[in-house]
């Protein structure tokens, strides 16, 4: 893929393009990223540090360390996660792909920390479902 894959926090204050190949992308059911995502599983696309550029608002960007190994990188004005970087993997940022302006692009490969999945994950793909809100 020869296009750059850009991305934005919801306020647009921070924009970011990833100048390398995305390393990985995987679902992470830990925990941790369901704190810092608030969501029920985090998809991760991993980007070596260098090719991530913060090309707008990088003054923007607010810190907060998890855990001694961890640290969330966000919006400080909309509280987008932007990146994470971890000390298990020097060298590398971790992004919520859901910020990526086409996410497309990271479709997850693997799921990884399984042993704190959801029970009903596997089950959402089958849900009844909706183009927009829910409707009758
Ligand atoms: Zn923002
Ligand atoms: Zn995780």
């Amino acid at each position: 893929m020869t296009d750059k894959i850009t991305g934005a926090c919801h306020c647009k204050s921070i924009k970011y393009t990833i100048t390398g190949p995305i390393k990985a992308s995987a679902n992470c059911h830990c925990n941790s990223c369901k704190k810092m995502t608030g969501a029920a599983f985090a998809t991760i696309a991993i980007v070596a540090d260098e090719s991530l550029e913060i090309t707008r608002g990088e003054e923007n960007l607010s810190s907060y360390m998890v855990s001694d190994n961890l640290t969330k990188s966000f919006c400080r004005t909309c509280g987008t996660p932007i990146f994470n970087v971890h000390k298990k993997f020097p060298g590398n940022r971790m992004l919520p792909v859901g910020t990526l302006d086409v996410p497309e692009v990271a479709m997850p490969a693997i799921n990884v920390y399984c042993e704190s999945m959801l029970p009903w994950i596997k089950e959402i793909a089958e849900l009844k479902s909706f183009d927009k809100e829910f409707s009758r």
